[in-house]
């Protein structure tokens, strides 16, 4: 049983959508030993493949044990030489293509970009105080609001009724009470104006400071945007990881942040439903922080938080739909409040903050649906821990 235990330690280590095992018990308690184990729906379905070639009986025997670590080392690289191996062909195959598409597309739609932007621009008269706080305020409103209407009609409707397959938490808010849902609203769009316009404001004249345009003739290139966003990115994830922890420091978590995990079953707008502390720190100075350092032009900043409040939204959304990223992560810190801090997942792993999602049947649901059969159907709970999960 050990030997069975070990092969998968080996296997997860070449093998990145497997769970990690190590030091927890909870997965122990919930997966049988995989020599005793038929294959199941397991995500890849790779558990046996170690050791299905072992005769039976000879699991404990040291021949059988050093068979298994044969196999098991021999289907780890040869799993490993498939992925690397599998990913250098179709990047070095691909790049050249992608990145000709992509320029080509923004090349040719450079004018398009050039003219929306002016558009924008002459809008507020060339007022670069407007443009930057009112602007960006509306912009971020009208980009939220666009995200939630559809959310929002699902949650309080349950229409159309074949989506609910797809929630991540199925008994949970279908449909959402209203009183809950009022109080969520008020206390979003509070956070969106009243606290929203003085931090536009104060990161309005930083953003002059550090010298960023918001001049149409300044628009920046295809690859310096592609990059300044990969810089956001990242950026972010540092910013929001370290405040999101600071917000469940014990001394601070139940003035502010308890506020946020009211909901434990989250819906789109419990994305901004947070103290207004929180929002502030959390919300909108990681996101911030990017433009400020790069010295960003506004339209690549309003991409960026375009793209920020949609996947904070799909985080938060409470449902897996197909062809969108997974919410798993983020719905499980809701339901545990212990895990996954981050939003990429990177900081998590490096101070395993993760350990338990790793372990839990939701990780085994966290990427991308390519299909339309609910994750939930494809990986059950286990009937016992169906209230745990
Ligand atoms: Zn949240
Ligand atoms: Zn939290």
């Amino acid at each position: 049983m050990v030997l069975a235990y070990d092969a998968e330690d080996t296997i997860s280590s070449n093998h990145l959508c497997q769970p990690n095992i190590n030091n927890c018990d909870n997965y122990q308690a919930n997966n049988p030993p995989l020599v005793q184990q038929t294959p199941h729906a397991h995500r890849c379905g790779r558990y046996l493949e170690a050791t299905r070639d072992v005769p039976a009986g000879m699991e404990f025997s040291p021949i059988g044990g050093i068979m298994v670590q044969v196999l098991r080392l021999v289907d780890s690289v040869r799993k490993c030489l498939y992925i690397v191996g599998t990913a250098l062909l179709v990047l070095v195959a691909a790049s050249n293509t992608i990145t000709w598409h992509l320029q080509r597309f923004w090349g040719a739609s450079g004018d398009f970009w050039q003219r929306k932007w002016e558009n924008i621009y002459n809008l507020f008269g060339g007022d670069h105080f407007s443009l930057g706080v009112i602007g960006t305020t509306v912009y971020g409103m009208m980009v939220f609001w666009f995200a939630n209407l559809f959310l929002l009609i699902l949650d309080m409707t349950g229409k159309p009724a074949t989506l609910l397959r797809y929630k991540v938490q199925p008994d949970k808010n279908v449909p959402v009470p209203r009183d809950q849902l009022w109080r969520a609203i008020r206390l979003v769009v509070f956070n969106q104006t009243v606290v929203g316009i003085p931090v536009a404001a104060a990161v309005y004249y930083i953003m002059k400071m550090r010298g960023c345009s918001m001049l149409p003739a300044d628009l920046p290139t295809f690859h310096w945007a592609l990059f300044e966003l990969i810089v956001f990115v990242l950026v972010e994830e540092i910013g929001f990881y370290y405040s999101h922890r600071l917000m469940h420091h014990p001394k601070i978590y139940k003035y502010i942040h308890k506020r946020h995990h009211e909901w434990t079953a989250p819906i789109g707008i419990v994305s901004i439903y947070a103290h207004p502390v929180e929002h502030v720190l959390s919300n909108l100075i990681p996101p911030a922080l990017g433009p400020i350092l790069m010295g960003a032009h506004l339209a690549n900043a309003w991409l960026w938080f375009g793209l920020a409040l949609l996947s904070t939204t799909v985080a938060h959304c409470g449902y897996h739909f197909p062809f969108l990223p997974s919410p798993e992560a983020h719905d499980y810190h809701h339901l545990k409040f212990n895990q996954n801090y981050g939003v990429l997942g990177v900081l998590d792993r490096l101070h395993g903050t993760d350990n338990m999602f790793r372990a839990s049947k939701a990780y085994e649901r966290h990427f991308l649906l390519l299909g339309f059969t609910p994750m939930l159907q494809q990986f059950p709970d286990a009937p016992s821990k169906s209230k745990s999960e």
